[in-house]
Formats: C-alpha cells, structure tokens, sequence
C-alpha cells in the first residue's frame, strides 16, 4: 500500500469545515498550521489532521520558516498550501525553500497587492478601472482626475474592510480620511493590514458582481465555478449572497473565462487554485476587482463550485499542491445542482444579544453547512470595519429561483438581535 500523502496547511480556520473535509475524501493527511485566532482544541478536532505546528507567521516569518525546515527534514511532507489570503506569500517562499509545488514569490506579491494586480492587468491588455494610489491621507487631491464615483479601499485589504464608494469630489477627502483611520486603528490586528502599503482609488464599475474559481496546473487554468454575486451598490460592500452556476449567457461565460485566465497568465499564478472577483460593467463586460491565490470564502468557494460544477475543487487543490494532477484534468465532471451562499448582514452591528432564525436554518433539508462564528456577548462592527461574519448559510436548490427565493426567506428570518446601547 502507498503511504498517505501529507500536507501541510496553513493558517485555515478549523471552524470552516470544507477543506478539512476535502483532504478526508481525498485520503490526505493534514499538518495544521494554526490560524493565531484558532483554538488548539478545534484545530485539532478537524478532519483530517494528523498534526498541529503552531508557527509565527505574522510575528516571525523567519523562525517560521526555519521550523518548517526544521519538522521537514524530521521527516519530509509531500506539499504545502495556504488556508487564508495573508498565509500566501509565506507559502510560496516555504514551497520555493523546499522544493514543493507553489506559487513563485513574485506571483504571491503581485495577488497580494490590488495596486499590483491592476499594473500587470494593464500591462497584459486587460481591463482595469482608472485608478490611484494615495501614500499618505494628504495625498486625496491626486485622486481628483479620476471619473466619479470611485471607490476607496486599502490595497492589501480584504472582507470589504475600509472600503467606501464616494459619489462626489466634494466627500472624497473624508472618505480618504475615513479608510485611512480604519487602516490605522487596525494594525496589530495580525490580519496583514499595513498603512504604509497606502490607499487605491479607483473609478466604480457599474455592474452586477461574480465570482469565478478556477484550478491551475502546470500554467494550465480551468475556470470550475462562476457564481452570482448581484448588484452591490455600496456606499460600503459587506457580501451577502452567492448563487452558483451564475445564469449568464454562454457568450457573457465565455468572456468572463477569458479575462479570468487572461490575469492568471499577468499574474504569473502557474500553480494551485484561485478565486476572482469580478464585475459585469454594463451587465455584460467582465473587469477583474480582484484575485485571491486560495479558496474563497475560507474554503465555503469550494462547496460553491463542487455542487454547482461537480468539481471537487478543494480536493483537486490539494493535489495540485501535492505536485499531483488534478481529477477534473482527466474525468469530466457532473453537476449536482444549484447551490447558494448566504452570509447573515452585519447591519448596524453591535453586542449580539441572539441570533434569530438558526434553529430552523440547522433542521431545513435545503441547507447543506450552517457555520455559527460568533454568539451572544461577541461585538460586532459595521461596516466599513469588518468584525466578522457571524453565520454562513450554504444551502442546494433544483433551480436558481428556487435559490433566491431561499435568500430571500433566509433574509427575513435569520438575523442578529444586538443588545440596546445604553
Ligand atoms: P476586499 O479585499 O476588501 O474584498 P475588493 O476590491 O474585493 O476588496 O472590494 C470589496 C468590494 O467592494 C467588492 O466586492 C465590490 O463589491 C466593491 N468594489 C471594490 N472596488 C470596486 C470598483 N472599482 N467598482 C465597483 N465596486 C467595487
Ligand atoms: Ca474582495
């Protein structure tokens, strides 16, 4: 018998079950690099794990990395891949030291930074929005050029954390201000904000949003899954609801799948699994916001595409990472249905005083994974700061009405009570 392969993941959070989960149906072992959130108790519960190394990521990259080496050569581990946005570059140089399967440095820094990702899309001859970067709040002025409205956002953010449409050149200073406060007040809170990466602002797409996760093999991409997003207007953009496959005419596919492969080969992203966001400006024309070298959604993106594309994403990335041929490379998938995402609205956030609706959303046959993250007592921010999301809801529908009406009931019946404020 050959021996189970062995990976080590890093910084996925061991509340969201999907890649854990992934690894057990793919017969791989997992070394659980814990997230500094995690707890050691849960992280060790998880499917699939056979091992926890807590490392400093964040606090100490290079002790990191030598412990790394150092359990490596105790005895070798057959591949390396990051469970969260901020663990990618630390992966890549791990997977670059060791001779494992990975993203190149120079592509984790190009994905890890918006401003990055817009020059190499330029440069390719994708589309890009206008855009300019602020290195200091004084520095708003430069952003008047731009067409409004636009939008401001941290370039190495995440979660729609600090991000603020502004309709007018009047609001603009303030809303420069606003992100960069966030930013500030931030810091330390290990989640890779850093002021000094400074500000974009960039013009607003007008569009519907979507999402698009793919798998990437020796260079080779294949787009698994693109899901609807919807029409999200702003002024701030917490993320509600996903429903995949996104009903969108072939052509409208077709060019979402090329601009999506397109940045793969601008950003030098050769090996592993992605999720890309983009807008349809004018309801037609795909422009990339974003692109994340991981699952999205903390591995949830992989439920997403598994149902609605047949494709075991999750798994399929893990082999990738194993220096092994993905499944979907050889088998073609089957579908199983549509499947949809819903993350409880923050609102006006708060002290949770009690989550209304969970009981019925747990016994609802519809309903594949509820993931409570927080209960009574936790505080929760609004946004533009971004606390948390504190339920997902993943649920499997015959139709994409079917889907949304679902959304719409889940809208009306699961959500936060917060405590008065007194
Ligand atoms: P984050 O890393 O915070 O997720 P994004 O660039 O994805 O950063 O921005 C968060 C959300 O803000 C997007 O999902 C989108 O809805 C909205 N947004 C960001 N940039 C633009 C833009 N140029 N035009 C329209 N909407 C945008
Ligand atoms: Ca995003």
């Amino acid at each position: 018998m050959s021996k189970r392969p062995k990976l080590v993941l890093v910084g996925q959070l061991s509340m969201y079950p999907w890649v854990f989960e992934a690894a057990k149906r793919a017969d791989i072992d997992l070394i659980l690099v814990p997230r500094g959130d995690d707890t050691e108790e849960s992280a060790g519960r998880a499917a699939a794990v056979v091992e926890l190394l807590p490392l400093d990521i964040e606090g100490n990259p290079e002790a990191a990395l030598s412990a790394l080496a150092d359990r490596y050569r105790r005895e070798p581990f057959d591949g390396i891949m990051a469970g969260n946005e901020q663990a990618v570059p630390f992966v890549a140089r791990a997977a670059g030291e060791l001779g494992l399967t990975g993203l190149t440095e120079e592509a984790a820094t190009v994905v890890r930074d918006k401003r990055s990702m817009r020059h190499h899309l330029l440069e390719a001859g994708l589309s890009a929005p206008g855009f300019v970067v602020i290195e200091d709040p004084d520095g708003w002025t430069d952003a008047l050029t731009l067409r409004f409205p636009v939008v401001i956002k941290p370039v190495n953010g995440h979660s729609s954390f600090g991000v603020i449409r502004v309709d007018d050149k009047d609001s603009l200073e303030q809303a420069v201000a606003r992100t960069w406060k966030l930013v500030e007040d931030h810091l330390g809170a290990d989640d890779g904000l850093a002021a000094e990466a400074g500000v974009l602002v960039e013009e607003y797409l007008d569009g519907p949003e979507i999402s698009a996760e793919s798998l990437v093999y020796h260079g080779q991409v294949r787009v698994c899954a693109i899901s609807w997003k919807g029409e999200l207007t702003g002024p701030y953009f917490q993320e509600t609801t996903l429903r995949a496959p996104a009903q969108l005419p072939a052509e409208i596919l077709a060019a979402v799948e090329a601009e999506v492969i397109g940045a793969h080969h601008a950003f030098g992203v050769t090996e592993g699994t992605t999720h890309t966001e983009l807008r349809l400006v004018g309801g037609v024309r795909p422009v990339l916001l974003e692109m994340g070298a991981r699952i999205g959604g903390g591995g949830y993106m992989a439920h997403l595409a598994h149902v609605s594309s047949g494709i075991d994403l999750a798994a399929d990335a893990l082999r990738i990472h194993l220096g092994r041929e993905p499944l979907c490379w050889r088998a073609e998938p089957v579908p199983a249905g549509h499947v949809a995402a819903y993350q409880v609205p923050v609102g006006s956030g708060g002290r949770i005083k009690h989550i209304h609706g969970v009981d019925s959303v747990r016994t609802d046959p519809r309903v594949d994974y509820v993931v409570e993250t927080m209960g009574p007592g936790a505080l929760l921010n609004p946004y533009p700061d971004f606390s948390g999301y504190p339920v997902i809801v993943l649920s499997r529908h015959g139709s994409d009405a079917e889907a949304e009406s679902y959304r719409d009931h889940l809208a009306r019946t699961l959500y936060v009570e917060y405590e008065e404020q007194g």
